[in-house]
């Protein structure tokens, strides 16, 4: 064919493409990952500077991709030269190049010149490529008989066929102006790459080489479309946007840089979702900000091919940004009284923070933006915490969401990770608003405590970013990275310990202390909500189970040790279950003539037992028997006594994030150099307290008559001692244990015991004086557990007696002290008096 315009280059490097047929005057983006077509990209397209290093022969692979073979041929022999207008380059989900490529015009293999590491071909350009002139190709055209008809027909056919599409999507509109500015001999290759058409039928326009055989292949592909379009249109009802539906048509632009659509169904259902996906950004009323990047995001997906990476993440962060609640909340309902009711309902006792979060909520009433403190709960575990955040949200009429931060070190868990991340997603506040779907939730911040760090950034900074009121209305996610404001949300966080709480996330909050609760009030937990609820949750009734009150108590003190009500819970659940296992059974009983123990040796002589079916004797009550049964052993069989058989044994209490507990102190001394050994994992306040109380005794020990083990008057002279501090894989710290030391060692020095049933909590100075400590409610209620009758408390601790409950104040004997004397004497039965003063020197009458 003879050729006047530009010319493609005689040495075409090939691409060989399963993905379709390019067709000179279309753009298709092309997905390369054999690694021929990767040693084209990277050698030629990528490397190449000149215009001409950009033009490649794309063939299409005739062959069946899942039978393909390394060889070459055959190969196709026709192709198109594409110029490759984009090139990108991913890594996921495997190395691969997406390629834009616009076909320019066919050319003939005339002999392939080599095969590796990409085949390189000498062409024949087939196509004329010139700049287009209408005027002129219209007049060659048409002026040429039978051509000139046809190309007239085709014309029209395709005008028809625009004019059944919607005028107001800008790309019909651009393509009615190319039907005619176009030369009418690139007209078939055009709509042969927009309309509906198999793979085999674009290859059969390629083939067509004649402008003839082009125009007679592409016209009854044309007419099918138009013919396919009018039975459509007379199916449906007439809407307004019926056309976009029958064929979408992307505003990605028209020739060249058109990406057809027309012919392939995921691209109407694509064109499809993309409209419904504009249509909810639109509704989701969000802020002007957040709309602009959703827009611009919407424009950028619809100019992506599906296959492409980037259009699923594109997708997802559109998709989440309708369904935030940017503008859905629901309405408050506040009735302290009401409020007050559901509290007290749903949970027994802890009068003092059911006492704050009324107050709370009365000023949440009375001033609607309540910048407020949040608040903090902190108590041990399963003390109702979580609880009493689930009935505030109720009380409220607002949605609950429970946010566990335990072991959270990296901050991405908070803010999200930035989009450009394979695999980014927003942070647990945004993934919770979505979640619940509603803008003023109730969140609750589970163990902010146990917050980590790492070298991921902070977590605990950007949840100060959260909870700043002045700072969380434009909060913004880093996968979002538009700001969502959370100052409707209402905050509460739960911890076990303030200690472990980061200090300036302490700040911003109001600490509540929850403590563990008397075994009365966790009978009357159990009986009033946990019994009930547990029966609720095995389909049980009163009718079928009875657990009496001293059961329960039992449950409480021989098979839990724990300062909230979780394992007993999980224990009225055990028996729940055991119970439910005979109801549903509808207990099997062997008829009294077999005996019932001897079912088994029935079955040995040959005797099948006889089971008949009877009711359960109902309610089934669960005594003690039943208790030892399905609980097993009592774990907890709890004896102070027997451990005070000894000198050198002292009781003390300790705090710990799971509530008060009691601890054994143990001393023993034997002939050496006066050195002391701690052991049982301890802190460095633990090992000053040690110190400070053998200091104490030593200076102390004439008073006290306290002798080393030859009797001398220093107690550490040729002695060694060595202090025990029993369950040495816990780590202890703190000086509270001060008192314990100086009790146990006196004890071991005097070689008298420690009363039995005497626990003691206290730091110690040199002077011999008691401070304070904290935990005292704990650590009282955690002796009264354990049984102990005489508690003995640093007398300036004496105002926290108030928070122990009647009960248990009335069955304990409460000593105060204030030194340490008063410590001793009321540690030991019959006190731990001072030896008898020693009468003073006669005095030497003065000569002068
Ligand atoms: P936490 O968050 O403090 O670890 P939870 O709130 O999960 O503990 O409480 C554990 C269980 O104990 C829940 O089923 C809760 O209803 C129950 N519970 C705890 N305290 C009380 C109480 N005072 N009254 C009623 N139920 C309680």
């Amino acid at each position: 064919m003879p050729n006047n315009g530009i010319q493609i280059p005689r040495r075409l490097p090939l691409l060989l493409t399963h993905e379709g047929v390019l067709l000179p005057g279309s753009t298709v983006r092309i997905s390369v990952n054999t690694p021929r077509n990767m040693q084209l990209v990277k050698s030629r397209l990528l490397k190449g500077t000149s215009l001409k290093s950009t033009i490649i022969g794309v063939i299409p692979n005739t062959r069946d991709p899942d039978h393909d073979t390394d060889d070459l041929s055959p190969l196709h022999s026709i192709g198109t030269a594409g110029l490759a207008v984009q090139v990108v380059g991913s890594n996921w989900p495997k190395p691969h190049y997406t390629l834009l490529i616009t076909g320019l015009c066919r050319f003939r293999v005339c002999g392939l010149l080599k095969e590796r590491p990409f085949p390189l071909a000498e062409v024949e350009q087939l196509d004329k490529l010139e700049q287009y002139t209408p005027s002129f190709s219209q007049e060659e055209t048409e002026g040429d008989g039978e051509l000139g008809a046809l190309s007239q027909e085709f014309y029209q056919a395709a005008l028809q066929l625009v004019d059944m599409l919607d005028m107001s999507v800008p790309v019909v509109a651009k393509l009615k102006r190319l039907l005619d500015s176009l030369p009418r001999e690139t007209l078939p290759d055009v709509v042969a790459s927009m309309i509906r058409s198999s793979n085999k039928e674009k290859l059969q326009v390629l083939d067509a080489v004649g402008l003839e055989e082009r125009f007679r292949r592409v016209l009854p592909l044309l007419t099918r479309q138009i013919e396919g379009l009018k039975l459509l249109q007379k199916s449906r009802k007439p809407r307004p946007d019926d056309e976009k539906r029958v064929i979408s048509v992307r505003k990605g632009g028209v020739f060249p840089g058109r990406q057809f659509s027309l012919d392939d169904e995921a691209g109407d259902e694509d064109g499809d979702d993309t409209q419904i996906l504009e249509r909810k950004v639109h509704g989701a009323n969000m802020p002007e900000a957040a709309l602009k990047v959703c827009l611009k995001e919407l424009k950028r997906l619809k100019k992506m091919p599906q296959s492409m990476p980037e259009y699923a993440l594109t997708r997802n962060y559109l998709d989440l940004m309708v369904e935030l609640p940017w503008d859905r909340n629901t309405k408050d309902r506040l009735d302290i009284g009401a409020a007050r009711v559901l509290l007290d309902n749903d949970h027994y006792a802890m009068d003092k923070l059911k006492r704050r979060v009324l107050e709370y909520l009365a000023v949440r009433q009375l001033k609607t933006s309540l910048k407020g403190p949040i608040l903090c709960f902190v108590g041990p575990p399963g003390v109702g915490k979580t609880s009493v955040g689930r009935s505030i949200a109720k009380t409220l009429g607002r949605e609950f969401h429970r946010i566990s931060l335990g072991g959270v070190c990296d901050q991405s868990d908070i803010r999200g990770h930035r989009r450009t991340y394979v695999g980014s997603m927003p942070g647990r506040i945004i993934n919770g608003l979505k979640t619940v779907g509603v803008n003023n939730p109730v969140f609750l911040l589970d163990e902010v405590d146990k917050l980590g760090k790492s070298l991921q950034g902070d977590p605990a900074a950007a949840l100060l970013e959260v909870l700043d009121p002045e700072q969380n209305h434009s909060f913004t996610d880093h996968y979002l990275n538009v700001a969502f404001d959370l100052s409707q949300v209402l905050f509460i966080a739960t911890a076990n310990s303030v200690a472990t709480i980061p200090p300036a996330l302490l700040d911003r909050m109001e600490v509540l202390h929850v403590s563990g609760y008397t075994q009365e009030e966790k009978v009357e937990i159990a009986q009033r909500h946990l019994i009930p609820h547990q029966l609720e949750q095995h389909g049980l009734t009163p009718e079928h189970i009875q657990i009496p009150q001293d059961t329960t108590l039992d449950v409480i003190s021989r098979y839990t040790r724990e300062a909230g009500v979780r394992s007993l819970e999980r224990k009225i659940g055990a028996l729940c279950r055991a119970v439910a296992v005979k109801v549903a059974e509808g207990q099997k009983v062997i008829e009294p003539e077999h005996g019932s123990p001897e079912g088994s040796a029935q079955e040995e002589r040959g005797q099948s037992p006889v089971y008949i079916a009877a009711p359960p004797e109902r309610p089934i009550v669960i005594d003690h028997v039943a208790l030892k049964d399905i609980l097993g052993a009592p774990p907890f069989e709890m004896e102070v006594s027997e451990h005070l058989t000894l000198p050198g044994v002292a009781l003390g209490l300790a705090w710990t994030p799971l509530g008060g507990e009691i601890m054994y102190v143990e001393a023993s001394r034997m002939e050496g150099e006066g050195q002391l050994t701690l052991t049982g994992q301890l802190g460095g306040v633990m090992k000053e307290s040690a110190h400070l109380a053998i200091s104490w005794l030593r200076a102390n020990a004439k008073n006290y008559q306290l002798t080393n083990m030859v009797g001398g008057p220093d107690p550490l002279d040729g002695t060694d001692i060595h202090l025990h501090f029993p369950a040495g894989a816990v780590i202890k710290d703190g000086p509270s244990a001060g008192v314990t030391i100086v009790t146990c060692l006196a004890s071991l020095f005097s070689g008298r015991l420690v009363r039995s049933d005497v626990a003691m909590t206290g730091e110690i100075t040199l002077r011999g004086l008691v401070l304070p400590v904290g935990g005292i409610k704990d650590k009282v209620l955690a002796a009264h557990r354990a049984g102990v009758k005489r508690v003995i408390l640093p007398k300036r601790n004496e105002k926290d007696l108030e928070d122990i409950p009647a009960n248990v104040r009335s069955q304990l004997d409460l000593v105060t002290a204030g030194d340490l004397e008063e410590v001793l004497n009321a540690a030991f039965d019959g006190g731990f008096a001072k030896a008898a003063k020693t009468p003073e020197h006669p005095r030497i009458p003065s000569k002068l």
